[in-house]
């Protein structure tokens, strides 16, 4: 199945999907809540296509796995290949700036750490990376704006992109160094703190700036 990337005002584009790069504590505030040291280098993993979902269905959560948690992360859809980028290629890249669900198995994940082996069971499942559409990157301050979650009417994040430890063009051109950012990738910047658990039927309000107001409802 090829993931359609959508726009808020309706649009559409037909590039592929290859994979979603994440970054783990972005937010000094977060990694506190976890007990989880401020990394000195970004660290990156990668979630698959698999993973992607689009907001505008209920999305599944694994049952008995331990504990789902949310983490709210702005989103970047990029638009040009970017390759050891530099931070002026890396904005002229941005073709939309959306919410995405980096979908976490807690327990799975805490027992892969402890074990020293990789995330990718907790992170990269089928379903692991809901995504909202998109909106211009023209209409958003990557450097100033609010990325809030309510979970059945309770206001679960807020944060700001300017809490980023490595904020999103610094990002993008730090990961393009590793890895070829292709048009229909996408990057997820990292969630501020508030995560928690995300169960069946709980429904979820992601907000990003006064831009864009995505519900959607976990199954
Ligand atoms: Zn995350």
């Amino acid at each position: 199945m090829v993931y359609q990337h959508q726009f808020d005002d309706g649009r559409t584009v037909d590039w592929p999907l290859g994979k979603v790069v994440c970054i783990g504590r972005n937010y000094a505030a977060h990694a506190a809540e976890l007990n989880n040291p401020i990394p000195t280098t970004p660290l990156l993993f990668i979630k698959p296509a698999s993973a992607v979902v689009s907001m505008a269905e209920p999305f599944r959560v694994p049952r008995d796995l331990g504990e789902v948690h949310f983490e709210t992360e702005l989103a970047i859809l990029i638009g040009q290949p970017l390759t050891r980028a530099d931070e002026a290629q890396a904005a002229e890249a941005i073709a939309g700036v959306g919410l995405g669900l980096d979908l976490t198995l807690r327990d799975l994940q805490d027992a892969l750490k402890k074990a020293g082996q990789p995330w990718e069971k907790a992170k990269s499942f089928d379903g692991a990376c809901p995504l909202s559409s998109f909106v211009s990157p023209d209409t958003i301050n990557l450097t100033d704006c609010q990325i809030r979650l309510h979970v059945n009417g309770e206001l679960r994040q807020d944060g700001n992109s300017s809490q980023m430890l490595t904020p999103v063009l610094e990002l993008l051109s730090y990961a393009s160094h590793f890895f070829t950012l292709n048009p229909g990738d996408v990057v997820l910047t990292g969630t501020p703190a508030g995560v928690g658990p995300v169960r069946p039927d709980d429904q979820l309000v992601v907000e990003l700036a006064d831009q864009l107001q995505v519900e959607t409802r976990a199954s």
